[in-house]
């Protein structure tokens, strides 16, 4: 690289009127030491995305923008409250316009901004998306911790690909931002797409603390539908389940019709028991395979209708 590269720091903020002073200050020292010992451009600069806030962090946003220093901050703000997801969407698909990589990270400090340095550092030797990732989660309540990992391995079973332990703090260089602007669905979950793009990657570990102000805006709630989303956003294969379960108690019936007709050639069975029990399990695993071969053409249907990218190229030669 022979100039240096333009960094931008994407921070989605949520009623973050109370963290984001204190964060923008120490992302910002820590942009400016880079840009001091020459790792960075002097252009770099952190982009806040206002998620349609209700407590004045607008009013921050600008105050921090207008304040002079040398690594600039800028603020966008969405209409109205749109979810992290999209905030973050929003502010990197701006900063693909202007940055040579976009950092994208949470406004509670939660995540350890010194990794930034690490992340911009592989960049510099060639990744194209740098991953963070926790080393531990002793701050985390034993029940986050605990339904966070039940969920990486639901979402694993059910075919969906993502680095474990793995939120959204990551480093994206602008061809990585630009690929991930031509994924064009509405149902959000970038980090099951993110690793989907490809191209080179690593992964930077730092410890994940608590927040430096405020309250959690992902109660339980969210964080349960944000995990149904990303299985269904990403996988036919519940579908593919129904169409198995309905094979299988298609070989089930065989065995329980064995056992019906036996019970009334031995005249066991009570009048009108044997003809039930054997549509009963018939049209059972019958009506299964049916929503199953359907839910095969619906699933068809879905991946069709996200229109993503079908592949991406990573390298070229002789050009
Ligand atoms: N956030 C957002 N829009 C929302 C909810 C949250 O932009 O509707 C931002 C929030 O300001 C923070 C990040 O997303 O920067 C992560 O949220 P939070 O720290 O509350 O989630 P947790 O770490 O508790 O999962
Ligand atoms: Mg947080």
């Amino acid at each position: 690289m022979t100039t240096l590269p333009v960094i931008a720091v994407v921070i989605p903020c949520y009623n973050e009127a109370e963290a984001l002073p204190v964060s923008a200050a120490r992302i910002r020292g820590i942009l400016m030491s880079l840009a001091d010992s020459g790792e960075i451009s002097n252009d770099s600069y952190i982009l806040c995305v206002d998620d349609g806030s209700g407590d004045g962090t607008w009013g921050v946003i600008e105050k921090l923008a207008a304040d002079g220093e040398h690594i600039a901050v800028r603020g966008i703000a969405l209409a109205h409250n749109r979810g992290h997801q999209y905030a973050l969407l929003a502010g990197l698909n701006e900063a693909a316009l202007t940055c040579d990589a976009a950092v994208s990270i949470d406004a509670d400090l939660q995540d350890d901004p010194e990794a930034i340095v690490e992340m911009i550092r592989r960049f510099r030797e060639g990744d194209e998306i740098v991953y963070g990732v926790r080393a531990s989660r002793d701050t985390d309540t034993h029940f986050k911790r605990n339904t966070a990992r039940a969920f990486y391995k639901l979402q694993n079973m059910m075919g969906l690909e993502t680095v474990y332990d793995h939120a959204d703090y990551r480093l994206m260089s602008r061809r990585a931002l630009e690929i991930l602007g031509q994924y064009r669905e509405h149902n959000l979950f970038l980090r099951g797409i993110i690793p989907q793009i490809g191209l080179s990657h690593s992964i930077v570990t730092y410890d994940r603390g608590t927040r430096v102000a405020g309250e959690s805006k992902y109660p339980l709630r969210k964080m349960l539908s944000f995990s149904i989303d990303g299985i269904t956003s990403f996988s036919a294969r519940p579908m593919r389940w129904i169409f198995g379960t309905g094979l299988s108690l298609l070989v089930i019936d065989v065995l329980i019709s064995i056992y019906v007709l036996v019970a009334l050639i031995s005249g066991t069975a009570v009048s009108g028991w044997s003809s039930l029990m054997l549509s009963v399990w018939f049209l059972g695993s019958l009506i299964l395979i049916a929503i199953g071969i359907v839910g095969e053409y619906i699933g068809k249907i879905f991946i069709e209708v996200k229109d993503r990218p079908r592949y991406n190229i990573s390298k070229r030669a002789g050009y």
